[in-house]
């Protein structure tokens, strides 16, 4: 089940959503999306469990979407 993040979520202004068949592959891209457009150079511990919390499967954003 492929995975999705929305950078808003995660308290920002910025509208882009990062999508993957494999969370691991996400987090890759969510770590290259963080230092290109928001400098963020290091990933602590604390904002990785932050992201992995925000991280959501597809299907249900789906879900979401019809309500
Ligand atoms: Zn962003």
């Amino acid at each position: 089940m492929a995975k999705v993040f929305n950078c808003k979520d995660f308290g920002g202004v910025c509208n882009w959503q990062g999508r993957a068949e494999t969370r691991e592959e996400l987090l890759r891209k969510i770590a290259k999306h963080g230092a290109v457009k928001h400098n963020m150079k290091v990933m602590t511990e604390t904002m990785l469990a932050k992201i992995k919390a925000t991280i959501r499967d597809e299907r249900k954003e789906f879900k979401n979407l019809k309500r």
